[in-house]
C-alpha cells in the first residue's frame, strides 16, 4: 500500500493531518537492474544487438517499475525484473546461461530482503527454468538460506517449480564460446575464468519500495567452462547479492573476487558505518578496493531515499534504472 511518511516539524504538536506545521514527503522508490559487466565496446556491438540489449534492459526496469509504482514490495519488483532477463536469451542467466566444462548449465541465484534480511539461494541448480523464483521459495518456504545442487532441484520438484530439461538452456553462441574457451585453455594450459573476450552477464536487480523496504536480487549461468561445481558471488548471500534496511546490492564481475572481498556487503557496510553516500561507498569497494585486488566487475545499488549508483571497472555493463516516476535511463558503455 502506499504510505506517506509524515514529518512533524519542530516543537509544532503532530496530528498527522497535513497543515502549515507538518511537511508530508513520499517515500521514494526506485530500482535499478543490470545484465553484466565487461569488455562491451561500440565496435564489438553490432546496432542491432545494442538495440536488443538495451530494449532487454528497458522490458526489464519496466517490470519492476508497474509493481513498485502500483505499491508493490521490492522483493517482488526486483523477482519481475530479473526473470524478464532469465527468460531472455541475451545474458548469462536462465535461458542464455553459458556452458559448463561438460557441455551443461549449472544455474545460481539469491535474494534479499532488506527490512528483515530474510534471504534464499540456490547454487547449481539444473533444471529450473527461473532459479530466482527458486530462491525466493528457499526463502518463504524453507528453513534454510541456501539450497545445492541435486537436493535444490529436488526441492523444487517438491514445490512445484517450473522444471525444464538441462539442454533448454542450449543456445550457439553459448557453445561456441565454451568452444573459444577450452581452445584459449589449450593454448594457455589455463583456463581464463573471465571466459571469452571477458563478457560476464549475470543478471541482477535491487529496489526501494514506496514503504522503504530494499531488496536484491541475483541470477547467473556463472563463468563459461566452469568445473568441478565451481560456484561463484551471484547465490552467495554478503558477495553478489546484499540488502539491509538502508541498502541493496546486485554484482556482476569475477566471482572470487567477489566472493573474498564480501563486496557487496563491504558497500552497505560502508554506507551505514562510514555515513558516506551509496554512491560513494560502491565507489570505494569497485574502483578501488577491486581494482587493486584484480577484480573485474560491477554493481549495481540503490539506498533507502532510492539514491543510485552504478559503477563498474570494466569497459561497460549493461545496466538501467528509473526512480519514481522518472522516464528509465538505459546504459552500455562507460562514457554514457
Ligand atoms: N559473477 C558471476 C560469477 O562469477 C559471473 C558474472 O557476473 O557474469 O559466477
Amino acid at each position: 500500500m502506499r504510505r506517506l511518511a509524515v514529518i512533524c516539524m519542530a516543537l509544532v504538536a503532530c496530528t498527522g493531518v497535513e497543515s502549515e506545521s507538518t511537511m508530508k514527503t513520499e517515500q521514494p522508490y526506485g530500482l535499478v537492474v543490470h545484465g553484466g559487466a565487461g569488455t562491451l565496446t561500440r565496435s564489438q556491438l553490432s546496432p542491432e544487438y545494442e538495440q536488443q540489449i538495451r530494449a532487454a534492459m528497458a522490458a526489464s526496469l519496466a517490470a519492476g517499475h508497474e509493481i513498485l509504482a502500483a505499491g508493490g514490495s521490492s522483493t517482488e519488483a526486483t523477482i519481475a525484473a530479473v526473470v524478464v532477463l532469465e527468460e531472455s536469451p541475451l545474458f548469462n542467466a536462465g535461458k542464455g546461461s553459458v556452458y559448463t566444462w561438460e557441455e551443461t548449465h549449472e544455474l545460481d541465484a539469491s535474494l534479499m530482503v532488506g527490512s528483515d534480511q530474510r534471504a534464499g539461494a540456490v547454487a547449481s541448480v539444473r533444471n529450473v527454468r527461473n532459479p530466482i523464483r527458486l530462491a525466493q521459495l528457499v526463502m518463504d518456504d524453507s528453513p534454510h538460506v541456501m539450497l545445492a545442487g541435486e537436493g535444490a532441484d529436488q526441492f523444487a520438484r517438491e514445490k512445484g517449480v517450473e522444471l525444464v530439461d538441462n539442454d533448454w538452456f542450449d543456445t550457439d553462441f553459448r557453445l561456441q564460446q565454451l568452444h573459444q574457451a577450452k581452445q584459449e585453455d589449450n593454448l594457455q594450459g589455463m583456463l581464463n575464468p573471465l571466459g571469452v573476450e571477458k563478457k560476464f552477464g549475470t543478471v541482477g536487480a535491487v529496489a526501494v519500495d514506496m514503504d522503504g523496504e530494499l531488496a536484491a536480487a541475483t541470477s547467473t549461468g556463472g563463468t563459461t567452462a566452469k568445473r568441478w561445481g565451481r560456484v561463484g558471488d551471484s547465490p552467495i548471500i554478503g558477495a553478489g547479492t546484499y540488502a539491509n534496511s538502508g541498502c541493496a546490492v546486485s554484482a556482476t564481475g569475477h566471482g572470487e573476487y567477489f566472493i573474498r572481498h564480501a563486496v557487496a556487503h563491504d558497500i552497505c557496510a560502508r554506507h551505514a558505518y562510514l555515513d558516506v553516500s551509496i554512491k560513494e561507498a560502491a565507489d570505494m569497494v569497485v574502483m578501488d578496493v577491486l581494482v587493486r585486488a584484480g577484480g573485474e566487475g560491477g554493481v549495481i545499488a540503490i539506498d533507502r531515499d532510492a539514491n543510485v549508483a552504478l559503477p563498474f571497472n570494466t569497459e561497460g555493463m549493461y545496466r538501467g534504472y528509473q526512480v519514481g516516476d522518472n522516464d528509465p535511463v538505459v546504459g552500455i558503455f562507460g562514457d554514457e
